[in-house]
């Protein structure tokens, strides 16, 4: 398996701000990679520093195995879609698209040629003299997309490229992306602060804390068996739980149970129920057992329990994740 990325040890301080601190991290190539994390956890700075926008204070970057150090940004095989897209608005959509090309001395035709098949792939054929300020939001972010892939990068960085669309037009570019990822075999790597987007587009996801990465592995890894409590708590929001209240462990240890994991069951345990909110396909039910708060969600029915009264409840011991002591 080729690398594409590779970080060791990297760090990058700024004064006291350790925005990124000891990252060690392989990002395969051709495969979807997100980074996952709250605001302010070093994931943009990663980013820029994978795209030599940023230099490390400490450790190693490699990409495609070779060495980035004193590597400048255009010459990293690697190109960068913002969240703000940039485009230049007074020029119409192919110039945009053709800029770096420009930049590099390609010849004008070529420029056209490749302008065009960039705005095919984005399914924006026939644009090209459309001015950019006459875009709508998606229409904009698929032409700071076209910008980017007519460079042929080997590496793509997208730094919370879908933040500004509304949630249809999201999750239509968030297959959109993926298809074109596939398609394309290039290597993604998205920066994103929404648990569900990063783990149903990406096939490994990386969660950062206060500029450390906490966990790396697939989605349905991360899902089931978060590292930490962080993990658990900041992915799908676990209840996270004494291990011998789950019945999962011995005291002293911790065990993440998912909500859509707990079940109303008569022959369960008692608990109590603090609140119960209706979200359209799920309720969510705020419960109180043995003095810890848990958070169900549960099928919509006629007989949900009524806040203020009691319900019995219970999970099947396999879907509880116990975590090591002191994570
Ligand atoms: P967001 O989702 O809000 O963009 P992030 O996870 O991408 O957050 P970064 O932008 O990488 O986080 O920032 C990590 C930390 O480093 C923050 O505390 C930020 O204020 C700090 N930081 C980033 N760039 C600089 C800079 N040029 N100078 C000083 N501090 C910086």
């Amino acid at each position: 398996m080729t690398s594409a990325v590779t970080m060791r040890g990297v760090s990058r301080h700024f004064g006291s701000v350790r925005a990124v601190d000891g990252v060690d991290l392989e990002i395969r190539e051709g495969e979807f990679f997100a980074m996952l994390g709250p605001s302010g956890s070093g994931k943009t700075t990663c980013l820029r520093l994978i795209a030599g926008f940023e230099q490390p204070t400490a450790g190693h970057i490699e990409i495609f195995g070779e060495t980035a150090e004193g590597v400048p940004p255009y010459r990293r095989n690697v190109n960068t879609v913002f969240q703000s897209y940039a485009l230049f608005p007074h020029m119409n959509v192919r110039e945009n698209v053709a800029f770096g090309l420009r930049v590099k001395g390609v010849g004008r035709a070529e420029r056209a040629r490749a302008a065009e098949e960039a705005l095919a792939l984005v399914e924006l054929a026939g644009y090209g003299e459309r001015r950019a300020g006459e875009l709508s939001g998606g229409q904009r972010q698929r032409v700071a997309l076209a910008r980017a892939l007519v460079n042929k990068p080997k590496v793509l960085l997208l730094d919370e490229p879908l933040g500004a669309l509304d949630l249809k037009l999201r999750e239509q570019m968030q297959e959109e992306l993926r298809r074109l990822q596939r398609a394309l075999g290039l290597t993604f790597v998205f920066v994103t602060h929404d648990q569900e987007e990063a783990l149903s587009m990406a096939d490994r996801v990386a969660v950062f804390a206060e500029g450390r990465m906490q966990q790396v592995g697939s989605a349905e890894e991360i899902y089931r068996r978060p590292a930490s409590r962080f993990v658990a708590d900041f992915v799908g929001s676990s209840n996270v739980i004494p291990a011998d209240l789950a019945g999962a462990g011995p005291a002293g240890a911790w065990a993440s149970l998912r909500p859509e994991d707990i079940r109303l069951d008569p022959a369960g345990r008692a608990a109590r129920v603090t609140g119960r909110f209706f979200h359209g396909r799920v309720v969510k039910l705020h419960l109180d057992l043995g003095g810890q708060h848990l958070t169900a969600l549960v099928a919509p029915a006629e007989t949900l329990p009524e806040p203020g009264t009691e319900t019995r409840i219970s999970w099947d011991l396999g879907r509880v994740h116990v975590m090591e002591a002191g994570a």
